[in-house]
């Protein structure tokens, strides 16, 4: 069956088509600037030259259309006819406490993730703006809704709940939620495989490091603690994001800039992280790589700050879990960044970690990067969160 998976964002849609028997990408793509002057969808066929074509999208019911016409067009697409789309598989941000696993989409499924909204102001709209459009252009496709919260609902209640007054976690539900769930989800089940072991019998760090970042703990196959919070503002510093801080500094930081606690918060999401620390300098790590090389001093910084609070989380999960047998890197930087590998790994020598500088240096593969002699295994898991939204999908539709 070939499974339609969508991203999309407020302004964009993400598309993979994915044939769940060889779980090979048959074509994947992007739709930008949707609703916005300049709208554009870039279309991948495998195997064939992307193109990219400047195309009024008034909505996302638009961006729908352009991508069933790039995938059935007789030149770049991959199939002959909408009927050889079986299902379509949404990515939902926030699934709150009311969804532990995915689930087949009615409209039951569309108020209680409407009810989720709340939590997640910037995401679930444009998740659930999806889902209407798809369903405006293929009624009779069935379609499964796949959360990012959803793997970290088996955390239990002393790792999930913060330290303010009760009454905030039951009239408004304010709790540790935690995202990357797919991704986290996908990569601790991976490295068990790639190992031989079942997950069931595993302590499992996973860092999933990359704009956005995260780390959790995995033991026995179950999320027992993770870094992001009520929103995936909290924990790691990350590309723009400034991951944990003191909650005093909102207000103090407002009143010093005269601005709004509102507009601090934006500075916490957009301003901050290690392009911040950075004074600005970029967000990515390859540009912070080369900086810090060439000798500059805020880029290499940033760099040592972002490295240690990976470090840090690290150890806190080693400590939530009595222990640690796998550490498993994923995503943009934890795929391809062996420098930040690296450095991460040169602060956990108390957990017997030792690295094969060789091996570290692969980049983007499945590979054990800590020598044999490592009391923790340490490897890079590639992620793969579109194939992993297609398996849920396919598992509930079949
Ligand atoms: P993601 O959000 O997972 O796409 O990760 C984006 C981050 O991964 C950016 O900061 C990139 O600099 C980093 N990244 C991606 N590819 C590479 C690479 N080949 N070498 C170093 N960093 C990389």
């Amino acid at each position: 069956m070939n499974i339609l998976v969508i991203n999309c964002g407020s302004s964009s849609l993400k598309y993979q088509l994915i044939d769940s028997d060889s779980e090979e990408v048959l074509a994947k793509g992007l739709c930008e600037r949707i609703g916005i002057s300049g709208s554009a969808i870039t279309h991948q066929p495998a195997g064939k030259d992307k193109v990219t074509e400047e195309v009024k999208m008034e909505d996302h019911t638009d961006a729908v259309k352009y991508v069933i016409e790039k995938l059935v067009d007789p030149e770049v697409g991959v199939v002959g006819s909408l009927e050889e789309i079986g299902a379509i598989g949404h990515r939902i941000v926030h699934g709150g406490e009311k969804f532990a696993g995915s689930v087949v989409i009615d409209d039951e499924v569309i108020k209680a993730v409407e009810e989720c909204n709340d939590l997640a102001p910037l995401h679930n709209p444009a998740n659930l703006i999806g889902i209407h459009s798809c369903q405006k252009i293929m009624p009779d496709v069935p379609m499964v809704a796949v959360f990012d919260t959803a793997f970290h609902q088996t955390m239990p209640k002393k790792a999930y709940l913060y330290g303010l007054p009760y009454e905030y976690y039951e009239k408004y539900k304010v709790r540790r939620y935690g995202f990357h769930g797919t991704s986290h989800d996908f990569v601790s089940n991976r490295a068990a495989e790639i190992l031989g072991k079942k997950r069931e019998d595993l302590k499992i760090i996973v860092c999933h490091l990359g704009n956005g970042a995260s780390v959790s703990a995995v033991q026995n196959g179950k999320c027992v603690d993770t870094s992001m919070g009520l929103t995936p503002l909290e924990g790691l510093i990350m590309g723009t994001r400034s991951g944990d801080i003191d909650p005093a500094i909102i207000s103090f930081l407002a009143d010093k800039e005269g601005i709004g606690a509102d507009q601090v918060i934006d500075i916490c999401n957009k301003k901050s992280g290690v392009l911040g620390l950075s004074d600005g300098l970029s967000s990515d790590f390859r540009d912070l790589g080369n900086a810090a090389e060439e000798g500059n001093e805020k880029a290499a910084t940033a760099l040592e700050t972002w490295s240690y609070r990976v470090a840090k989380y690290v150890g806190a999960y080693a400590a939530a879990m009595n222990g640690v047998d796998v550490i498993a890197f994923t995503a943009g930087v934890g795929e391809n960044n062996f420098l930040a590998r690296k450095q991460v790994a040169s602060y956990l020598g108390y957990l017997g970690v030792t690295i094969d500088d060789k091996e570290n240096e692969k980049r983007g593969e499945e590979v054990i990067i800590s020598t044999p002699d490592s009391k923790t295994t340490v490897m890079v898991v590639p992620t793969n969160e579109e194939l992993a939204i297609a398996r849920e999908t396919l598992r509930l539709v079949k």
